[in-house]
């Protein structure tokens, strides 16, 4: 990953100015000032945009291959994917088995809104089948927490011949785990919550993209209600990009080793880690990612088992 973690270091930094910070620190404000025309301004108020958020987002489409656009949550990315690009009358495929608080967006607001929502599970046949008529397709691969893996290319392939725009929820492998919009996907969705800034001390999430009119259409939605990062989440953020490949390749070294350890456990079954040889995902995932992930899956026994795990 020596490649990736120089991509990290520098991603989003500004030109070298004599004097002058080497990553700018927050922009703490709310308004700017603007002189005359405002439209000539490049920035007038934090919810339309921010010199720290900009940054950030440089530094974001630098690893994604695309632009990026930086929300409060991963959760408010997704929903601003959803709730831009789904009406009444439209039909959304999204994972049974993926990060389950898209389920509750379903439930309480699109399906109530007139959006036919199908649930399938990850896995490329399932998928396939319930192409027809969509206007979206989110995938989430691998999903969490069952760890399953579709082939991104194929399934994006097919949900585009049928008209339909394709989001990958990538918020575990991290962009420099898995290139999402490369294999096809239009949208490239992240938490940034997890393995991307790794420190657990904020909430931040994005959504990339290469093509203009969905960047657009972000801006416009994070624009008008408000679904912004603190300027100080997103500084910390792209502060945190320096060290994501060193990070992540010791996070995907160690799930390895864990995943090993595990299998070889009596007392654990169904050990999922992509990066097992002997997982179902393997095959597919090896082919599409450059790291496995960080998250592992297992079973035990009941729960004075699962108990005294986690006490251990
Ligand atoms: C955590 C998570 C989210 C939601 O992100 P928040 O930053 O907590 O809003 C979405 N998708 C996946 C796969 C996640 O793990």
């Amino acid at each position: 990953m020596t490649n990736d973690s120089t991509r990290a270091v520098h991603a989003g930094l500004p030109p070298a100015a004599q004097g002058e910070p080497i990553l700018p620190g927050p922009a703490l404000a709310a308004p700017f000032h603007v002189r005359g025309d405002p439209a000539g301004a490049p920035f007038g108020y934090t919810r339309e945009g921010n010199p720290t958020f900009a940054l950030y987002e440089e530094a974001l489409g630098a690893l994604e291959g695309g632009r990026a656009v930086a929300f409060g949550s991963g959760m408010a990315a997704l929903a601003a994917v959803l709730l831009v690009h789904l009406r009444p009358g439209d039909t959304l495929v999204a994972p049974s088995d993926g990060y389950p608080v898209l389920r509750t967006i379903a439930d309480s607001t699109l399906r109530p809104n007139g959006v036919d929502v199908r649930l399938v599970p990850t896995e490329d046949e399932a998928i396939l089948a319930a192409l027809e008529g969509a206007r979206l397709v989110m995938l989430e691969s691998p999903a969490n927490p069952g760890l399953d893996v579709c082939d991104i290319r194929r399934v994006a392939d097919a949900a585009h011949e049928h008209g339909a725009l394709v989001g990958v929820d990538n918020t575990l492998a991290t962009p420099l785990g898995q290139d999402v919009l490369a294999l096809g996907a239009d949208l490239s969705v992240v938490s940034g919550t997890k393995a991307l800034t790794g420190h657990g001390d904020i909430l931040i999430g994005h959504v990339a993209a290469r093509e203009e009119e969905l960047i657009e259409g972000m801006y416009e939605w994070r624009s008008a209600t408000g679904a912004i990062p603190g300027p100080f989440e997103a500084w910390i953020a792209h502060r945190s990009l320096a060290t994501l490949a060193l990070r992540l390749g010791r996070q995907c070294a160690n799930a390895h080793a864990i995943a090993e350890a595990l299998a070889a456990d009596p007392r654990a079954s169904t050990v999922r880690y992509p990066g097992l040889p002997q997982d179902p995902a393997h095959e597919t995932a090896a082919r599409q990612m450059r790291a496995f992930g960080p998250l592992v899956g297992f079973v035990l026994p009941g729960r004075s088992e699962a108990e005294a795990f986690l006490e251990a």
